[in-house]
């Protein structure tokens, strides 16, 4: 059977990936298919989960959505200024401007270099970063509400974090009580911040990058609700046509009108708002 004309087969690839990259449907009454895995041996791969295939899904964003990076985001920027920055102009201000106002002539004079590290701190491609993930912390009720979720919904987590930080971010959902089995992780790459760190002006935003992530996964999951923390994301998730998009309000960035403006159906304060809305993800 043609994956490319069937959703259902479609379906079923996206619950077995990355394992399996041809799909056929079994005349075994059992549960289980017939297919093709990606290292070309025919074989019979069993879904325990069946219902996976069919399940609706619901795309999660990790960063101040269900952890919250204020103390970490707070211990980089004194890493890289070498001097303390207050916790409260982290927290209100975009980089560009803590950079402007906290940095020395010195630093400032090699913007690009420090432009870099920021990056390769917060993504880990520097050790430091590794070390200060420790101060991460869930967002209260997150990991109820999300347990709740995963009954009904295949939860798929959405990250600007990259590839390199899979295994660490995984360790930490599942430190934090966050589901793990029979989800999706979907990362970016590490080359996605190339514009970002000033290597490649004519890459892609990063808002290219969470679109074409998004679009893949609406293509294969029929995709009931979205929650982000960023309201630029928003268009992206409106032209999708997902039903139910959620901000989650960072009150000391962002009001709630803003994820209205750009597309959000609704703004949430607190994962608490959540615990009685599960019936929703169907
Ligand atoms: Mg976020």
């Amino acid at each position: 059977m043609n994956k490319e004309k069937s959703g259902f087969c479609r379906k079923i690839s996206w619950a077995i990936s990355p394992w399996v990259e041809e799909v056929q449907i079994s005349p075994d009454p059992s549960l289980s298919i017939g297919a093709l895995a990606t290292n070309n041996k025919p074989g019979i791969y069993c879904i325990k989960h069946w219902a996976d295939c069919f399940m609706n899904g619901v795309i999660i964003d990790i960063d101040d959505t269900l952890i919250d990076t204020a103390r970490r985001m707070h211990e980089l920027w004194g890493l890289l200024l070498d001097r303390e920055v207050p916790r409260e102009a982290v927290e209100t201000m975009n980089l560009e401007q803590i950079f402007m106002k906290f940095a020395t002539k010195k630093q400032m004079s090699r913007v690009k270099e420090f432009q870099k590290r920021y990056w390769d701190l917060l993504l880990c491609l520097d050790e430091a970063g590794v070390e200060s993930l420790k101060l991460h912390e869930p967002m209260p009720y997150a990991a109820d509400v999300l347990q709740g979720w995963s009954k009904k919904s295949r939860l798929i987590y959405l990250t600007g974090r990259t590839e390199n930080m899979r295994s660490l971010t995984l360790h930490e959902l599942k430190r934090f009580g966050f589901p793990i089995a029979n989800t999706k992780l979907v990362m970016f790459q590490p080359e996605d911040y190339a514009r970002a760190k000033g290597e490649d002006p004519s890459g892609p935003t990063l808002v290219d990058v969470k679109s074409k992530l998004c679009t893949e996964i609406c293509k294969n999951s029929e995709v009931v609700r979205i929650i982000d923390d960023y309201p630029g994301y928003f268009a992206i998730f409106q032209q999708l046509e997902i039903p139910d998009r959620i901000g989650f309000l960072r009150p000391t960035r962002y009001q709630a009108q803003q994820y209205l403006d750009r597309g959000a159906t609704r703004v949430v304060e607190s994962w608490e708002e959540l615990q009685d809305n599960e019936s929703r993800a169907t």
